[in-house]
């Protein structure tokens, strides 16, 4: 029998009675002759809560605890799920990562997902079982601890299980109806795509766009899983939602498809220091070594044998970003003035594969800022995408600008 995959998010899940309207739309999937992989996050709100508790209890923290805690969540709305299922009389059972087991690497609060054996499950599908209900979210380390797979991991854990299964399909299930131009929270000129390249998807994701995790967006790119986005609230329509897919399979190529935001973002300055070859590597080993996933990097011109040198990071890795320099600075490896933390920017950045063949993007972007009087503070380019770091409190007035400048409300 085809299986199909349906994700359903922690809004979808929310309330005893959201999960009554995911469990129709499942069970309208097995009528239509599927055997169904459910996956399901934490009802909304719930994991912030279990971080919060984490970080209240210990702000150090033994981050395999931080994971046996926020993994708990999605335990219960994958037996909520099978129970409302049941009810409906329709055969379901729950596994919690452990059970299938999906087995991940070690690395606690980012795991990655190594295996899902289909065996357990499929059996089961063989003797008469209609739906397997998936906790997200969570898997199972060689040292056999609980893992978690990094916020928004559930869809990660779909996408997966697709590939593993060989899927007909992954349907994740959100509070938006598809991929959006840009988050439609931030302006209402927002446009549905109908369709999105993997690598656009991966970039919108990777820069900010949460609506799917970017390890998802890698997975199904690399197993060619057919992924869907889509709303569920909305009434059933097959067509429904934004498709990912193989950049052949789209027709239009505006050179820009979206803009995306993100508000997490930190600049940090290292002030006056010695400008001599292997000094690059003398600062971003040690970041490297202490966790800190460095994104942006500027080094100012050097006068008298001293420069300035910029970079960017997650706003919550400051800390240790911090302690990594001062170590070094100790240790005699750098030297420098000062550091300078700079915790209220955003980046903002516009993704397009058309970018490849039409140029004067950047231009036009940098442009339309500063006619908002916006000071840019740190650029970056690729091929499909130009970032760039911004005062937090532009985030808004910056997307709504470049969403207008660039007419992505336009087909
Ligand atoms: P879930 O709980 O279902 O996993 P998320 O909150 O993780 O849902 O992701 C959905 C949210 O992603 C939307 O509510 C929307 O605000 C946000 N989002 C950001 N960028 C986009 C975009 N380009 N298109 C659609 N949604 C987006
Ligand atoms: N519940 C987890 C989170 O909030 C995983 C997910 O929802 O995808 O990050
Ligand atoms: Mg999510």
């Amino acid at each position: 029998m085809p299986v199909l995959v349906m994700k359903f998010g922690g809004t979808s899940v929310a309330t005893l009675d959201r999960i009554k309207r995911a469990a129709k739309r499942v069970s309208r999937e097995v009528a239509n002759g599927n055997d169904v992989i459910v996956v399901v996050s934490a009802m909304s709100g719930e994991t912030n809560k279990l971080v919060g508790y984490v970080n209240e209890t210990s702000p150090m923290f033994d981050a395999r605890e931080y994971d046996a805690i926020v993994s708990s969540g999605e335990n219960v709305t994958a037996g909520l799920m099978a129970l409302t299922l049941q009810e409906m009389d329709i055969p379901a059972r729950s596994w919690q990562g452990w059970q299938v087991p999906l087995k991940t690497s070690s690395a606690h609060g980012a795991a990655r997902i190594d295996d899902i054996p289909t065996t357990n499950i499929n059996d089961k599908f063989g003797e008469g079982m209609k739906v397997a209900v998936v906790a997200g979210f969570q898997g199972l380390s060689n040292e056999g601890r609980i893992t978690t797979l990094g916020r928004g991991g559930s869809d990660t854990t779909a996408v997966a299980f697709a590939a593993a299964f060989d899927a007909i399909r992954c349907d994740i299930y959100t509070d938006v109806d598809g991929v959006y131009t840009t988050d439609p929270r931030i302006t209402d000129k927002a446009r549905k795509l109908e369709k999105v390249s993997f690598e656009e998807m991966l970039e919108l994701a990777s820069l900010g766009a949460k609506v799917l995790q970017t390890r998802s967006v890698e997975l199904a790119m690399r197993f060619k899983v057919k992924l869907r986005v889509l709303s569920s609230f909305e009434e059933y329509d097959p067509n429904a939602g934004t498709l990912i897919c193989a950049e052949e399979d789209i027709v239009e190529n505006n050179a820009v498809s979206g803009v995306a935001a993100s508000r997490d973002e930190a600049k940090m300055t290292l002030v006056s220091v010695a400008d001599r070859p292997g000094i690059a590597a003398a600062i971003f080993g040690p970041l490297a070594e202490g966790g800190v996933n460095v994104d942006m990097i500027i080094q100012n011109i050097s006068e008298e044998g001293r420069t300035d040198m910029t970079f960017s990071c997650p706003v919550d890795q400051v800390a240790r970003a911090e302690a990594a320099l001062a170590a070094a600075k100790e240790r005699g490896d750098v030297n420098f003035e000062a550091l300078v933390s700079d915790k209220n920017v955003a980046k903002i950045s516009l993704v397009g594969i058309g970018m490849r063949s039409q140029s004067g993007v950047a231009a036009k972007m940098f442009k339309t800022l500063s006619d908002e009087g916006i000071n840019i503070k740190v650029i970056a380019t690729s091929e499909i995408k130009v970032s760039v770091l911004v005062d937090r409190k532009y985030t808004e007035l910056a997307v709504q600008a470049l969403h207008d400048a660039f007419e992505l409300e336009k087909a």
